[in-house]
């Protein structure tokens, strides 16, 4: 599952299933209610994804038969802040939600201004953010589907981090670009990346290629 070329940080999710919904979301034939209900089907299999990665704890239960069974528990999951990059990340939420029902959550609306041609001027605008305080214990998961020019992104772990330190901070993407990846790796190395695809072309415009498009027009149109 882990993407040699970012050192363990990058952790491509290839089940057929996530795939085979990532080449629908591709397909620009896709229309918009089953382009997101496929982010959110993605948002659930990432969730999925993460807690194979977490710690367990061994433990013992008393079966209705009054015999003990041995099993686990998951003390992580209690520990969770998933923040919602408005718009787009929406209906990934929905699914992350799925996959941690408990977590606490926070917001934050980010704005894309190019003010002149080239990627180095694509700036990210933040207008409104809003996270609970963070403890020591926490994973924080930062959902936004496209991790492009790493701007967006890094803005928001640069705000997630003045409420606390998180034991783990993760990124998940439905397609994530090399440029992207590391321009947030090189600001913050202990950020894990949880995606689908990593594309390995940025347009001038900041649109990965071959990507899914505008993420968020194509989930609300
Ligand atoms: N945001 C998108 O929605 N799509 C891209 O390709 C890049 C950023």
């Amino acid at each position: 599952m882990s993407n040699q070329s970012f050192e363990g940080k990058v952790h491509v999710i290839e089940h057929p299933l996530a795939q085979a919904i990532l080449t629908q979301l591709r397909d620009k034939k896709t229309d918009q209610i089953t382009f997101r209900k496929g982010v959110v089907k993605a948002g659930r299999l990432m969730g999925y994804e993460i807690i194979r990665t977490m710690p367990v704890r061994r433990t013992k239960v008393t079966t209705p038969l009054n015999v003990q069974a041995e099993g686990i528990v998951i003390p992580d999951l209690e520990n969770i802040v998933i923040v919602n990059v408005l718009r787009a990340a929406m209906p990934l939420v929905e699914g992350l939600l799925k996959a941690f029902p408990l977590a606490r959550q926070g917001v934050m609306a980010i704005q894309r201004v190019e003010d002149k041609p080239g990627l180095q001027n694509i700036r990210a605008v933040r207008y409104f953010g809003k996270i609970p305080a963070l403890k020591n214990e926490d994973t924080v998961i930062v959902a936004d589907p496209m991790l492009a020019t790493g701007s967006t992104l890094s803005e928001v772990i640069g705000e997630v981090q003045n409420f606390g330190r998180p034991k783990r901070t993760i990124i998940t993407s439905i397609i994530s670009c090399d440029y992207g990846i590391n321009r947030v790796l090189k600001s913050y190395p202990r950020v894990e990346i949880f995606t689908l695809a990593v594309d390995h072309k940025l347009n001038e415009h900041g649109y990965i290629v071959p990507g899914l498009g505008d993420a968020g027009d194509r989930s609300f149109g």
